[in-house]
């Protein structure tokens, strides 16, 4: 049985059956079938049904909302953005996925050398609850129009999102089995990835889960995309418009309650301005509204699971031991729900646990170095690599030290955001393999070449 709890108040909101072993054969024999079919559909037929999901994702915003703020507690007014940005990315790939996947001509001594890009069957998705519809969305919309079925494993905390997104491309025209929810506990997660009638597995989550699974994966040889943790760091040089860059930091962190592989966690800021800057971003977190996450004015939900709280205490407790300073917050909310106060630590080293390890939820740690050339060293000094975020006034100064950034993405005056149009993803810890853009729908398709005498 899978049991769901709304983690703004602890109480139950649903039960699930567990499929049984018959059920989940059926599944995956449908997921066969629908892929070799959707396989041979042009691709300018398969991309209508990503305009069609995009239209019944917006028709439907309230209801998906809910259900997402329901489950893991995001404020309503966030989850009404991923719906609306979910439904952008079905579109944008309406529109992009056939020009990205046509045929590419290369120059041989062949009459006609191209290279083609067909689809690998049916791809494993292992989705975390933080963006229950994005994240499934941003990985399903391209590697649908690259011709792929796909697999879905939710996190077990949100399976009204999984089902919802299951009927919502049901109804829009996909074919039994072409996109299937598992309701599955993780442990038979590995039966499913050795099937013969799995391609390739994708998964987004925790990087000790990523192993996990990329080790299976791999002793399958079956191709894999892996999003997992960050530790990203904000850099503010003495240079930088400082009241911008605090605004923009309460948002990096404290958006989706800081549950957010791209949160900003870790905030390197130049000695000269440090005062003033932890200054105005406390004042910044001040202002947040924690509460009921219907209430369109809250800002700041509970966590989402009642073990994500404790662990994230833990993390505060240690780093406080060690010697930082707590500037805000760095307690639990009394009450039902899993609330915690938006906390500022400052003074944070790079040996302390909020800088070693990530940090999933709503907490801060301010690091002072003296230069910039200390703050990329700083920067560079974890185990991750998924984003960063510098602020300068100096542009050609900030793009020199953004190539110096050892991660998938850094954005120079601006907060870390995914976009559909760009390509997505981490080196070091934060996994392999990129999502969204160009690079992104390649990902999941046979980079075939055909050489024609
Ligand atoms: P997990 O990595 O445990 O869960 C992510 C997904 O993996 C879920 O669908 C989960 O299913 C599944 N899963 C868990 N264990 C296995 C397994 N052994 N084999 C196959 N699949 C498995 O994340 P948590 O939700 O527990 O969060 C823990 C930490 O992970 C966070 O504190 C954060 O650091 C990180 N995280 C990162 C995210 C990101 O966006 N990169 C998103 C969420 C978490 P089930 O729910 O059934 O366990």
């Amino acid at each position: 049985m899978i049991t769901t709890l709304n983690p703004a108040t602890g109480q139950t909101l649903g039960e699930h059956l567990v499929q049984t072993p018959e059920s989940l054969e059926a599944t995956l024999s449908a997921a066969f079938l629908a892929q070799r079919s959707w396989a041979k559909v042009p691709i300018e037929q398969r991309v209508r049904l990503l305009t069609k999901v995009a239209a019944a994702l917006r028709k439907n915003k309230d209801h998906f909302a809910k259900l997402i703020t329901q489950e893991m507690g995001k404020p309503i007014v966030e989850a009404e953005a991923e719906i609306e940005k979910s439904a952008w990315t079905c579109d944008f790939y309406a529109g992009a996925a056939e020009g990205y996947l046509a045929d590419m001509p290369v120059k041989s001594n062949a009459s006609d050398s191209r290279v083609v890009f067909s689809p690998l069957g049916v791809v494993l998705a292992i989705m975390p609850w933080n963006y229950p519809f994005w994240q499934f969305i941003r990985f399903a919309a391209p590697a649908l129009a690259a011709g792929n079925a796909t697999l879905l494993k939710h996190a077990n905390n949100v399976p009204q999102c999984a089902l919802a997104l299951e009927a919502v491309f049901r109804e829009a025209g996909a074919a039994a089995g072409l996109v299937s929810t598992l309701l599955i506990d993780a442990s038979t997660v590995s039966s499913v990835l050795s099937d013969n009638r799995v391609a390739a597995v994708t998964l987004t989550g925790s990087t000790a889960v990523g192993k996990l699974v990329a080790s299976q994966a791999a002793s399958l040889m079956k191709k894999q995309v892996l999003e997992l943790g960050g530790s990203d760091p904000f850099i503010v040089l003495s240079d930088a418009d400082i009241d911008a860059a605090a605004e923009a930091a309460v948002k990096a962190r404290f958006s989706n309650t800081g549950q957010s592989c791209i949160s900003s966690k870790r905030f390197i800021v130049q000695e000269d301005v440090a005062d003033r800057f932890v200054e105005l971003f406390c004042e910044g977190v001040r202002k947040l509204k924690v509460g009921d996450p219907l209430h369109r004015e809250t800002t700041v939900g509970p966590m989402a699971r009642a073990n994500l709280r404790e662990e994230l205490h833990g993390q505060v407790l240690r780093t406080l031991d060690a010697g930082a300073v707590l500037a805000q917050g760095g307690h639990f909310i009394d009450g039902p729900g899993f609330f915690y106060e938006p906390t500022v630590l400052d003074h944070v080293s790079d040996s302390m646990v909020a800088a070693t390890e990530e940090t999933f939820g709503p907490v801060a740690a301010v690091m002072r170095v003296r230069t910039a050339e200390e703050a990329v060293s700083l920067a560079n000094n974890t185990e991750f690599g998924l984003g960063a975020s510098i602020w300068t006034s100096n542009l050609e100064y900030g793009v020199n030290l953004a190539k110096q950034i050892e991660a998938g993405a850094v954005f120079v005056n601006g907060l870390v955001a995914s976009d559909p149009r760009l390509p997505f993803g981490g080196v070091k810890q934060s996994g392999y393999g990129r999502e969204l853009g160009e690079f992104g729908i390649r990902e999941f398709t046979n980079i075939k070449t055909l050489w024609i005498g």
